[in-house]
């Protein structure tokens, strides 16, 4: 398994974190002086960049939220002069005005390489044919990808999103050997290519990268199966840099976070309170090498672990899991935060099927009550009424294990559950009213 950048990617820890706070100060520095936003925190906290010496020093500086970046639209984060910007992006914002990026000509060779990193990762060298049915446009993914690619010396094969038909014809006539786009597409690839026909062997296809969006494991296998016999996943927001902040190698077991330029936090979303390692909670990042655009801990709402473990491939920077849901989807129950996105896949682990839920929370006395209320379908239904209990009986434990608190499961009857423009309304919380 070839590695691009081995004297980074494989660096010992220790050196690692010499660099990470080297490149740290850097940062500070830069954003002290260039833009207000920081300087007017630096000045309330009483700090100066030169106070940190330590990385365990970072958790004294506060978070930048989306909302944040919302303030002095659309250049008040930029920390250099718009002369020295080469490429703008933009992603969408709290209210109607878009978060606006930039990359100075460093930053873009820089976002070049991470994304090469995650492309090399996934299998893809200069031998390949990369067709990028991501769109094109002020959305960072296409560039991000296309500029990975090219460093690596693949041919890129910028269809663009739509016209799946076309997106078919071009991966058979052109002998496409990477896909690049999102997971979701990826299934309209495949059952596209199932409809007409054709045997996905066929194609040329050998490895995929899938992102701009969580999915799951069962996701993998189905487009493994119908589509592109590896499917990796990868993961960035534009805020940070775009694509090229994580991906994963061919282990499939988490995504490498490049930790020579960014430093990741895992906190609990709702205290903001750093959390020990290996726990699950929100992602938060600092940038390390950007100029035109530097983030100090970002909250990301992406929630995720991370695992400092060696991975078989040889690279040691850590891994962070496939993201598990976003914390504006969490709620708390019983002083424990829990995520739809656990409950799927705790139902779906069971079942193996998505079977429609709804959670409602109550609250007796003091106590919170959560009851998840599951839809019988016909694959639950075909259970005789002992093996019922014990499905039921199973999914309170399997809650028990996984998030830690004892709730109430009652199976209803089909279509009961309040829906919303056709969809469940997940959670229904009553404790307020
Ligand atoms: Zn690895």
């Amino acid at each position: 398994m070839k590695i691009w950048d081995p004297l980074h990617e494989c660096m010992p820890r220790e050196d690692l974190e010499q660099l990470q706070l080297e490149r740290l100060q850097f940062t500070l520095n830069r954003v002290y002086k260039n833009v207000m936003h920081y300087r007017k925190k630096f000045n309330e906290l009483g700090i100066i960049p030169e106070d940190f010496q330590s990385l365990a020093d970072l958790k004294k500086l506060p978070f930048t939220t989306k909302e944040d970046l919302g303030i002095d639209y659309p250049y008040g984060f930029f920390a250099v002069p718009l002369r020295e910007v080469v490429r703008i992006h933009s992603s969408s914002g709290i209210s109607t005005k878009p978060i606006v990026v930039g990359y100075t000509r460093n930053d873009v060779r820089m976002w070049s390489n991470l994304v090469a990193r995650i492309m090399t990762a996934a299998g893809v060298t200069r031998d390949d044919l990369v067709q990028i049915a991501f769109r094109y446009g002020l959305f960072t993914g296409a560039f991000g990808l296309h500029y990975g690619a090219e460093t690596i010396g693949a041919s890129v094969i910028p269809t663009s999103t739509g016209n799946t038909e076309r997106q078919i014809m071009i991966m058979q006539d052109y002998k496409t050997t990477v896909l690049v786009c999102t997971p979701s597409y990826a299934l309209i690839l495949a059952d596209r290519i199932k409809e007409l026909g054709i045997d996905p062997k066929s194609l040329s296809l050998k490895t995929g990268l899938f992102g701009g969006e969580p999915w799951s494991e069962a996701m993998r296998s189905t487009i493994e199966s119908g589509l592109c016999p590896t499917a990796t996943d990868n993961y960035g927001l534009s805020e940070v840099i775009g694509p090229g902040v994580a991906g994963e190698c061919l282990c499939k077991d988490g995504m490498h976070i490049f930790e020579d330029a960014f430093i990741p936090e895992i906190i609990d979303p709702a205290t903001g309170e750093a959390l020990p390692p290996g726990s699950t909670g929100e992602l938060v990042l600092t940038s390390l090498t950007k100029e035109a655009f530097p983030m100090i801990r970002y909250r990301t709402r992406d929630i995720t672990s991370l695992d400092y473990g060696s991975c078989k491939c040889g690279r040691t920077m850590v891994r962070m899991k496939k993201t598990q849901g976003r914390t504006d989807d969490m709620i708390i129950v019983k002083g424990v935060n829990v995520y739809p996105s656990q409950v799927d896949e705790i139902l779906f682990s069971i079942q193996q099927e998505h079977a429609p839920y709804q959670m409602t929370l109550t609250r007796k006395g003091a106590l919170d009550i959560l009851e998840i209320r599951i839809e019988v379908t016909s694959k639950i239904f075909s259970l005789v009424m002992k093996s019922q209990r014990a499905f039921v009986e199973q999914v309170k434990k399997r809650v028990k294990s996984v998030i830690g608190i004892d709730i109430d499961v009652s199976l209803v009857e089909p279509g009961s559950l309040r829906r919303q423009e056709g969809n469940i309304v997940k959670v229904v919380d009553q404790r307020q009213e």
